[in-house]
């Protein structure tokens, strides 16, 4: 028997990534990669931002890009399994001494709490949300679906997760899991005990957020956002889409031992690293699951199953960067011929 006495009570009070907000030197750019040729739906523009969601995403927004002149993000969104769970969540961060405040609704998200990680990545708890309500000319037949599928580039389904890059990947793992309930799924232990990275789940999916360990030693910044296919045929659609457009593609379309996902890294024009996930890894439906540990024997199968090595850059380069500029950053020449090309 493998010790169901021991399994912790889950404490189910956050349900699931809802909202992001990615900061962007070439807002309009970066808005067009998003709507052109991913497919996401704009809802709003209020003073610096514009709002998008996914066409399966529910709410009326799930997007938000502002422009600032560094790229990064500005906070992750969570949104929890009732008010009351908010309240109790709420209670709890202020304890740890990273609260920041309450902050005003915006575009269909209601009231939020700001907290920050302990390494400093901004996050927002949210209870109350309004469901985006399509146009009448992108109501689908299909009763259980929130809008026709766009006819626009090659759309994303849905925001997927996040993955943060971490100066100490333990002390923000034990945070979401003592503070906010996450569950670890899998993680990477090196030789010296010291944990690389952290891949951990709200509900099913395998892992709703990530902590990488971050080489510069920095911490508290973007790797990349997450958007969902679902399926292997729109990742090699979206390479033939992104390449004949000019934007640089990182890594893949190849699979992931961790969470066993499908995966394609593009920059976008302000240079943040956006993962589009093909096929989906495993979910988890057991509740006593124990989480994988792949140390440093393993690593090679854990961090690409099959497909082509990732680039040294990947565990260096994120957002706002901090490599050197002699550096090749992922923004360089291709994404500034590309946006002379197209007028972006
Ligand atoms: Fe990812």
């Amino acid at each position: 028997m493998r010790n169901p006495d021991n399994t912790p009570e889950p404490l189910f009070e956050v349900a699931e990534f809802g909202s992001f907000e990615l900061f962007s030197p070439h807002v309009d750019a970066t808005v067009w990669f998003f709507k052109d040729l991913l497919g996401m739906v704009e809802t709003e523009r209020s003073g610096d931002s514009v709002f998008l969601r996914g066409w399966e995403d529910p709410y009326k927004h799930t997007l938000k890009i502002t422009e600032r002149d560094t790229a990064g993000m500005g906070y992750a969104g969570w949104r929890t399994t009732s008010k009351q769970a908010l309240e109790r969540r709420v209670r709890a961060i202020e304890q740890t001494g990273l609260g920041r405040g309450w902050v005003e609704g915006e575009c269909g998200v209601g009231a939020a709490y700001e907290f920050a990680l302990p390494d400093g990545a901004v996050q927002r708890l949210n209870w109350e949300v309004d469901y985006y309500e399509p146009p009448e000319q992108a109501q689908s037949r299909l009763l259980n679906r929130v809008q026709r599928r766009p006819l626009t580039g090659v759309p994303i389904k849905a925001i997927d997760h996040l993955n943060l890059m971490a100066g100490d990947v333990t002390a923000n793992k034990e945070f979401c899991a003592e503070v906010l309930g996450f569950r670890l799924s899998e993680h990477i232990v090196m030789s010296d005990d010291v944990e690389a990275g952290a891949w951990m789940r709200l509900q099913t999916r395998s892992h709703d957020v990530a902590f990488t360990k971050d080489a510069t030693g920095v911490g508290g910044r973007l790797h990349h956002v997450a958007f969902l296919y679902g399926n292997s045929q729109h990742l090699n659609d979206a390479c033939d889409v992104l390449t004949d457009h000019g934007l640089e593609l990182e890594a893949g379309p190849a699979h992931h031992g961790i969470s066993q996902a499908e995966f394609l890294y593009v920059f976008e024009p302000g240079g943040n690293r956006i993962e589009l996930v093909g096929q989906l890894g495993y979910q988890v439906h057991d509740p006593s699951f124990e989480p994988i540990t792949w140390k440093q024997d393993t690593l090679d199968n854990a961090i690409i199953w099959y497909g082509a090595p990732l680039p040294a850059e990947f565990d260096t380069y994120g957002t706002p960067n901090v490599l050197p500029t002699a550096y090749r950053t992922p923004n360089g020449y291709i994404a500034a011929e590309m946006r002379a090309i197209h007028g972006v």
